[in-house]
């Protein structure tokens, strides 16, 4: 079942390259001793086939966007144009030092400062960083920009309101930014209580943290009077954008009056992802907080770019460098090759996809918030419970079916969640087949749970012990001598 691993395929004096003989002259005390390796090093030595096979076929073992859908929802794991990695390795990008003097790295700086006007535009915002690493990231940098906010007020607050549908990066954000979670629950329709929040507003809340459309796909449609609410009571408004894929060239977080929003370029603006990394969260802001933002700044001053020291009231740097430059190349050259109509048909096609596939299963899937979603969808497996059949056993199934399964048990309001995320790179037989996979699997619940309850069995391994396989991991190679 298991590949041999590469140490395994290893024999003393195998080579992938020849190198000549050197001609510098030999000299023994070349390398001072205190600096020189001891023991052999144990790196397998394998002929250059055998690595590139080895490797590419672990490869193909995972699931990824190259090959086959991948539903995940909230993580849009959209297809990865190839031109995002064409422009990635250009010469004069990926050779560049970080440490090169600005007017050696003015295309850089351009490229810095032009993304970062693009998400303003996208966002309805004054000022960004591009520095956080990823979402959750963005979401401590939001919040510590909250806290020097009302710190220059007088008191930074001790409170943070979240929804019970928010991703759970937002309360672990809360809590590392030195603040307490309030949580308040959803109304039938799966939005905003609005009685609820004003129960729990007061002059100790800081902020209140969004997500918009929530994670059950929902237009918070009393956004502006939520906005106003939250204002009225000295707190600001937070929006997790990690995902703008229902509103690019639609709506702004702006105009709905958010006064900070992250943005995961790693998920809408199509750079690869999954598996931990790697991502940017840049943090856009109104006016009332560009004093606050991390520096240095990409800035354009005339047709020169330059480094903008931070001022007095910065919260700091928050990321090495200028960020994840790499990842940031990618989005850029995402958002040029869509331009603003582009970038407005995701979306439009987003949503569509979505509820084309919500249309489809709806007769065979538990839909417990039936109001119209946008470029999610949320199903329950509550249905199946008569068969003794789990949604983690349907998620198992679509493996076999060749689809990575869509988030199971999130958002956590939702029992036995299924939330489906196609996003716009699908086509309409894509759909379809997904579709019916699930419907068949909705079938085999019936006449066949045993099966799904084996499952995966087309995988190369099969259902794991996730837990232990998380708590317990082993990663520490030893030969076979070694071993007993
Ligand atoms: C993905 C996601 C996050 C976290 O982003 P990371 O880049 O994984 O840290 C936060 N909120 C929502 C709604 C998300 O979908």
């Amino acid at each position: 079942m298991y590949d041999k691993l590469i140490f395994d395929l290893s024999k003393p004096g195998k080579t992938g390259v020849s190198l000549p003989q050197t001609d510098v002259p030999h000299r023994d005390n070349l390398i001072p001793d205190q600096l020189r390796r001891k023991e052999p090093i144990g790196l397998p030595e394998v002929s250059e086939p055998e690595v590139m096979r080895h490797f590419h076929n672990l490869s193909i073992k995972n699931h990824h966007i190259d090959k086959g859908f991948y539903p995940l929802g909230s993580c849009t794991m959209k297809y990865n144009p190839k031109i995002n990695e064409v422009t990635a390795r250009l010469s004069g990008l990926a050779d560049l030092h970080p440490l090169q003097p600005a007017e050696q790295v003015q295309g850089a700086l351009r490229l810095l400062v032009e993304l970062g006007e693009a998400l303003l535009e996208v966002s309805g915002m004054d000022g960004v960083t591009l520095q956080p690493a990823a979402g959750a990231h963005g979401e401590l940098t939001g919040l510590l920009l909250m806290r020097a906010y009302h710190e220059s007020q007088g008191h930074p607050r001790r409170k943070v309101i979240i929804p019970d549908s928010a991703h759970g990066t937002n309360p672990a954000s809360i809590i590392t930014a030195g603040y307490e979670v309030v949580q308040i629950p959803s109304n039938a329709d799966g939005l905003i209580d609005v009685q609820a929040l004003k129960n729990v507003l007061d002059t100790e809340v800081a902020a209140m943290m969004i997500t918009n459309p929530n994670t059950l796909g929902m237009f918070e449609s009393n956004i502006l009077e939520v906005a106003e609410l939250v204002h009225n009571a000295g707190g600001l408004l937070y929006m997790d954008g990690a995902n703008l894929n229902a509103m690019l060239g639609i709506t702004r977080p702006g105009d709905m009056n958010f006064d900070v929003v992250h943005i995961n370029l790693h998920k809408t603006f199509s750079t690869p992802h999954g598996g931990g990394g790697p991502g940017a969260g840049p943090v856009a802001v109104k006016q009332h907080l560009v004093p606050f933002l991390p520096g240095p700044l990409p800035v354009k001053d005339g047709d020169k770019y330059h480094w903008q020291e931070p001022g007095p009231q910065s919260i700091g740097r928050v990321g090495s460098f200028y960020g994840n430059f790499g990842v940031l190349v990618r989005a850029y050259t995402y958002i040029l090759m869509m331009g603003a109509e582009g970038l407005r048909q995701v979306s439009e096609r987003a949503v569509i996809n979505a509820n084309y596939l919500r249309a489809l299963l709806e007769p065979h899937y538990e839909l417990p918030y039936k109001r119209r979603s946008l470029h999610e969808v949320v199903f329950s497996g509550d249905g199946l419970k008569p068969y003794g059949v789990k949604t983690t056993d349907v998620a198992k199934r679509l493996l076999d079916y060749g689809y990575h399964a869509p988030t199971i048990y999130f958002p956590l309001i939702v029992h036995e969640a299924l939330m489906i995320e196609p996003t716009e790179t699908e086509s309409k037989e894509t759909l379809d087949a997904f579709a019916q996979a699930m419907i068949n699997i909705a079938e085999e619940a019936r006449t066949n749970p045993e099966l799904l309850h084996r499952a995966p069995i087309a995988t190369p391994v099969g259902r794991l012990d996730e837990a232990g396989a998380a708590r317990a991991l082993n990663v520490v190679y030893k030969p076979e001598a070694e071993q007993k």
